[in-house]
């Protein structure tokens, strides 16, 4: 590990610019984005996660898959290579969970995987927290663990510069005037820390709970508690849409001068639409279906699946629900509000 004084941030971002797009957070209309570094610009440091999701860059919608042109079927344009700063590790865990559907199996999503061998990560540590945070309730830790190709931890006059990855190893290694990081320099970074753990944890108290997740949600699929937390839902979509995990899509086609492309655009699974099949049938046309729909694959279904719980415990959808719904309130009631005899009510 290396500390580099605060300056050397802005030299690796300049680094970082002769081979990759270079995507900083940056503060618009009050909220946390990605946005592209101009040449030259030190990137800022962010306390917490973004308001927007990472897989923005990786999965971006409207992205064109294939295009049609007089020569044939080409493959769609394919981006510069891009570094992001400021990714946290809810952003990071996400990009394993996206891994598992995407990539990790004989049916890859070759944009996706394109995108994962060729961007470059640098992650941080949380030095603060969204109220919305709770990834310690899903056995998560506020600092990057994996996913990363270098990794920053501020202290004292700068930051200690942990690589990830042999790509990270290399720019580490160039980086100029860092210096091996001393012992009392790694102490105060994990001090820290653990004060920001402390701090999710302490601020997510009132709605812990025991039992795992895919137990907590299993046992509630034939109580009717579904319609009383999604009572106040709008089916807006934004918790799909912020979610850094969520990865449906839909495929559709347009013309342009050049001929016709295939573009793809997040879905949602609140939609009602969302699971219609050839001659309108619907599996779940009732709000509250899809809803228990969107636990069940979150935290039941896709475990069992990919061994990976489908929610890194960002908040987002906390942030952005319009009928106040929090998940983690959510999870609290499933599994306090459970009633043995609403279950047989229902089967009888
Ligand atoms: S479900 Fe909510 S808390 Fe979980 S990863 Fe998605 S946006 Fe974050
Ligand atoms: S953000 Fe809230 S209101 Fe909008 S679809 Fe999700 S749960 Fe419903």
């Amino acid at each position: 590990m290396r500390f580099v004084g605060g300056s050397g941030i802005g030299r690796l971002a300049r680094r970082l610019a002769r081979d990759y797009d270079v995507y900083a957070p940056r503060e618009v209309a009050g909220a946390l984005v990605l946005q592209r570094l101009a040449d030259g610009d030190p990137p800022a440091w962010n306390d917490h996660r973004l308001a927007e999701p990472l897989k923005s860059l990786w999965l971006q919608p409207g992205k064109i898959l294939a295009q049609w042109t007089p020569q044939g079927p080409q493959p769609g344009p394919r981006p510069r290579p891009r570094a992001v700063f400021g990714a946290k590790q809810c952003d990071l865990r996400a990009l394993t969970i996206l891994d598992r559907v995407l990539r990790d199996h004989e049916h890859k999503e070759p944009a996706w995987c394109d995108a994962r061998e060729r961007n470059l990560v640098v992650a941080g540590d949380c030095t603060g927290a969204c109220d919305s945070c709770f990834c310690t309730m899903l056995g998560g830790q506020p600092w990057p663990q994996a996913e990363f190709d270098l990794c920053l931890g501020p202290v004292e006059g700068g930051y200690l510069v942990e690589a990830g990855s042999a790509r990270g190893e290399q720019l580490a290694a160039e980086l100029e005037d860092a210096r091996p990081a001393t012992a009392e320099q790694v102490a105060a970074r994990d001090r820290r820390r653990q004060e920001v753990l402390q701090r999710v944890r302490a601020q997510n108290e009132r709605w812990r709970t025991v039992d795992p997740t895919d137990k907590t949600v299993e046992k509630n699929l034939r109580t009717r508690i579904w319609g009383k937390l999604a009572a106040t839902c709008v089916e807006c979509n934004a918790c799909n849409l912020a979610c850094p995990t969520c990865h449906c899509f839909l495929l559709f086609a347009r013309q342009t001068p050049a001929g016709a492309v295939r573009v793809s655009l997040w879905d949602s699974c609140f939609h009602a639409g969302y699971a219609r099949m050839a001659g309108g049938g619907t599996p779940r046309l009732q709000l509250t279906e899809r809803f228990k729909n969107h636990y069940y694959h979150k935290f039941v279904s896709f475990p069992r699946n990919w061994g990976v719980t489908a929610c890194s415990g960002c908040g987002r959808c906390v942030d952005a629900c319009m009928g106040r719904i929090d998940k983690r309130q959510c999870l609290h009631r499933l599994e306090t509000e459970w009633m043995p005899s609403e279950v047989l009510e229902e089967i009888v």
